[in-house]
């Protein structure tokens, strides 16, 4: 796969997008889209979406509405170099290496092994490093907490205590939350080790978490 002006073109045009949307505005991340060449991962997002249903697939409209909701994610985790990020749901791999260019140190967990197969491959092609783990996302990695950001990238029934536990004091997890067709963005602050502070974000689209792991 090649890097031409064609696409370097067009994420310009993307980052140009990012740019009206006023919720994006940590400039870390117009850098990272434009280093991060996104259209290595369509192949796996479209082979992604292709267990979630046919409203998802068309009115996501994946060109646009997808990176707006990875910049929005990551605009809300408040990232700094050097945070100890857990993402749940490495699909593609995008959003991982987007968190890797901005400097984070990434644990990423994917429940289905082919998808964490193709990422793997793309993800090192780019010469990213992210501890990239086959696991159900609802038990976490207690071995490598706590963290400093979670990231979940699919639609959550509830907030799994496992992910609350592994969070550090002061640490952010932005997590959508919702059973149905939408999700509400919630990012979950913890103040201490029993107390949090949640706030809403509005409604996105994301294919459901689901328990354990699919070969
Ligand atoms: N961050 C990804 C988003 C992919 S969609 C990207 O940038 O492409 C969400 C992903 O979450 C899917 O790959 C799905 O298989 C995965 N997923 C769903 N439930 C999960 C779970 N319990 N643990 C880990 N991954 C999960």
């Amino acid at each position: 796969m090649q890097d031409t002006f064609k696409h370097k073109g067009m994420r310009k045009r993307l980052i140009e997008k990012l740019r009206e949307d006023e919720r994006i505005k940590n400039p870390a991340i117009f850098e990272a889209f434009d280093k991060v060449p996104r259209h290595f991962f369509l192949d796996l997002v479209f082979m992604e979406q292709a267990y979630s249903n046919m409203a998802f697939q068309i009115g996501a409209g994946q060109t646009i509405s997808h990176p707006i909701t990875v910049a929005f994610q990551t605009q809300l985790l408040e990232l700094k170099r050097g945070d100890k990020v857990l993402e749940i749901g490495t699909g593609s791999g995008f959003q991982t290496c987007i968190l890797c260019q901005m400097g984070a140190k990434v644990f990423s967990i994917e429940r289905q092994k082919e998808l964490l197969t193709k990422s793997k491959q793309i993800i090192g092609f780019l010469n990213f490093n992210p501890r990239l783990i086959f696991g159900d996302g609802y038990k976490g990695l207690p071995n490598f907490a706590p963290f400093d950001k979670i990231i979940v990238t699919c639609g959550a029934p509830f907030i799994p205590q496992a992910l609350l536990d592994q969070l550090k004091i002061g640490g952010i997890m932005v997590i959508p939350i919702g059973e149905g067709e939408e999700q509400l963005m919630k990012r979950v602050v913890k103040v201490s080790e029993t107390e949090y502070v949640t706030d809403e974000f509005g409604t996105f689209k994301f294919v459901p978490m689901l328990e354990r792991t699919e070969k």
